[in-house]
């Protein structure tokens, strides 16, 4: 008999199950709104003309070879993620106190941030937003992080329990690691106001507590990528230190590339280098140096004044089709007289709806109506279209009457 004989069987990962579930159901009207990937109105993945543009010229360019990139990852990918994300004029950049490097994706980047931070930091405790992107608690804890949460979503207003956060940060122990979505709050779709970013800033600089945003959706919230970086670039303009974990993924959908960078800020050049220094000891020993082709993709256009222009416009029609979509699903809503306050799917920001809908109610839509989502009641916008949205809508009537 096999030496894995007693193996138990694990469960399916709970958003990427969801997929799972989907492709095994046979009806032609299934619909997913499971995963995080947007989809064009005709229900199609997206892959950007800059890309395939930036693609095709990297194809051509017979200089290129498949060499291994440093442990870091490629120089000028690391160099423009960071103006990407702290601005171009960000002074923190420009006094050298910030390492970047490049990474698996955004989770890639917060799994060697949290490696990073258990080794070395002094305070081994992370505060994470409940509810928050199911991941966040295993990358923490098997990084050796002990793992807290504080109040964040309120169900009774479907927004942000800003009191209940402020309260929990303040009992914090000194020093603690706090993950902050930098926008678009994946799964509740709830973001702080400026006014709040500013009031939270003030709370954990005084406390001594560590930022570690993670910014997963830069652009795909607003449409403007310099305004889902307000809420990093003000901890960065105040002189503090933080990390921040960035991801492709959605912004260029590059989801299957794994592209991501990992930056920490820090207080002088020294301690930066020396912290780079330690980056390289946990890379080295998780996957040795990361891939070349996306982060060649994302260099290629991000140093091209044309090409950026052109990504910038691309990722404006993205997160415009997806604002629609939540106007075209409330006014379904209204137009059914469906019971209840619907006002929240135009409120929430970002890529998810976090509906309010219940664990019955969603086995209810995916039995009834073949419709696939979280059992949380979280869906991805991104996934519906005119077409859909009917559907969609026809599914939660029934399910709350
Ligand atoms: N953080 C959040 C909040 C996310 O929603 C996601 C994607 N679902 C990620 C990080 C990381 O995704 P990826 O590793 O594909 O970049």
């Amino acid at each position: 008999s096999s030496v894995f004989a007693n193996i138990v069987r694990a469960p399916e990962d709970p958003i990427l199950g969801v997929t799972v579930a989907y492709n095994k159901d046979s009806s032609p009207h299934k619909l997913n709104l499971g995963v995080g990937a947007y989809r064009t109105e005709e229900g199609k993945p997206l892959v950007l003309n800059v890309v395939r543009r930036a693609e095709q010229m990297l194809v051509n360019d017979s200089s290129r070879v498949k060499e291994y990139l440093p442990i870091v990852g490629l120089a000028d990918f690391n160099k423009l993620s960071a103006k990407l994300i702290f601005g171009a004029d960000s002074p923190a950049i420009q006094e050298n106190r910030v390492t970047t490097v490049q990474c698996l994706s955004g989770t890639g980047s917060l799994r060697v941030g949290a490696e990073f931070l258990a080794r070395h930091y002094h305070q081994l405790v992370i505060y994470i937003p409940n509810p928050t992107w199911g991941n966040h608690t295993k990358i923490f804890g098997l990084a050796g992080l002990s793992v807290k949460a504080y109040r964040y979503y309120d169900p009774a207003t479907r927004g942000l329990d800003f009191q209940g956060l402020l309260e929990d940060l303040g009992a914090a122990p000194s020093g603690s690691i706090v993950l902050l979505h930098a926008c678009a709050h994946n799964p509740t779709g709830v973001d702080p106001t400026i006014e709040q970013w500013e009031q939270i800033r003030q709370l954990m600089r005084s406390k001594g507590l560590l930022p570690f945003f993670d910014s997963a959706y830069q652009g795909f919230a607003s449409g403007s990528l310099d305004a889902d970086a307000g809420s990093v670039r003000m901890f960065v303009a105040d002189g503090g230190e933080c990390l921040a974990a960035q991801s492709y993924a959605k912004n260029m959908g590059l989801y299957g590339e794994r592209v991501g960078a990992l930056s920490i800020v820090c207080k002088t050049a020294d301690v930066a280098s020396r912290v780079e220094s330690q980056l390289k000891l946990v890379i080295r020993p998780m996957y040795s140096n990361p891939p070349i082709h996306g982060a060649s993709i994302v260099a290629t256009i991000l140093k091209d004044r044309d090409m950026y222009n052109e990504w910038t416009v691309e990722l404006k029609a993205m997160a415009d089709r997806i604002i629609s979509m939540r106007q075209k699903l409330f006014d379904a809503l209204s137009a059914r007289g469906t019971p209840g306050d619907w006002s929240h799917i135009i409120k929430q920001i970002g890529m998810f709806t976090f509906t309010g809908l219940n664990t019955e109610q969603v086995a209810f839509m995916t039995k009834e109506y073949h419709i696939y989502m979280t059992s949380d009641g979280r869906i991805s916008m991104a996934g519906l279209s005119s077409r859909t949205v009917p559907l969609l809508a026809d599914a939660i009537h029934a399910a709350v009457t």
